[in-house]
């Protein structure tokens, strides 16, 4: 499937960290010791800047700092990747950008994540309960098909396998994340064809009964074949320039605060 390239798209990685982020509590290795910022890795998460609509995916723990550091005062909607604890746990955040647009803000995701989102945040899913900035204020969108629209950005949805979990990937024209996976399904395969940069999992060289290793992740992009790939959710087993330094040539670890355009 192509994206339309008439869809030009403004990507800011706001987090590339794995679920502990990095430095991890209590280790002194190379990496958590690192003085390098780009080894210092918040929980994974980006905001897609498309057709006039800012759309954030997932809410890790880090949200607000993240929001600061990177100076995003406005988000549209929010999409989630899974239900996982490092993805979802900032959800009381949101609150904040319900304040800012002076309205419910809407979220996407499968039904079994918006479930599990509902079942551990069930204030903010209470559409009577309207205390201002209390709370954040939020209205379901399951995805359980092919592309859909935010506005006039369209988005397709990318199924993974985390181990035995499935979970999304998207697609927003010729950009691509897709973290938290081990595996691509073929017909995932066909729905990245043609895209341009990728953001890709890639946890650390070891192998992971849920997330890529980097030899994997390597395998998968060149496979996909975008111009550029970056590679994220990112263990402190990997430094970003001794890792950077033995990449292929058009792909590279992300760090938090990293932007491009597509
Ligand atoms: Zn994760
Ligand atoms: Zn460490
Ligand atoms: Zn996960």
């Amino acid at each position: 499937m192509k994206g339309d390239p008439a869809q030009g798209v403004e990507v800011i990685v706001l987090g590339t960290g794995t679920s502990h982020g990095v430095p991890m509590i209590g280790c002194e290795c190379p990496v958590c010791s690192s003085d390098d910022p780009h080894d210092h890795r918040t929980r994974c998460s980006i905001v897609v800047r498309c057709a006039g609509m800012s759309l954030l995916v997932d809410t890790t723990p880090e949200l607000r700092l993240q929001c600061l550091a990177q100076r995003i005062n406005h988000v549209d909607a929010v999409l989630f990747t899974h239900h996982h604890a490092d993805h979802v746990m900032g959800l009381d955040d949101l609150r904040r950008f319900n304040h800012l647009r002076k309205g419910v803000l809407p979220i996407y995701g499968m039904a079994g994540t918006l479930d599990r989102l509902q079942a551990m945040f069930p204030y903010a899913f209470q559409t009577h309960v309207r205390t201002q900035s209390s709370k954040p204020d939020l209205t379901r969108h399951e995805i359980d098909g092919g592309a859909f629209r935010i506005g006039e950005a369209r988005i397709t949805p990318i199924p993974l396998m985390h181990g035995q979990m499935p979970v999304l990937g998207f697609r927003f024209g010729d950009f691509a994340y897709c973290t938290d996976c081990n595996e691509i399904p073929e017909s995932s395969f066909a729905l990245l064809e043609g895209v341009s940069v990728l953001i890709l999992d890639a946890l650390r060289r070891r192998p992971h009964p849920t997330h890529f290793s980097l030899d994997e992740a390597v395998e998968a992009a060149r496979r996909i074949g975008a111009t550029r790939t970056y590679f994220t959710h990112i263990a402190h087993d990997l430094g970003h320039s001794e890792t950077n330094a033995v990449l292929d040539e058009g792909m590279r670890l992300a760090h938090d605060g990293l932007r491009f355009a597509v």
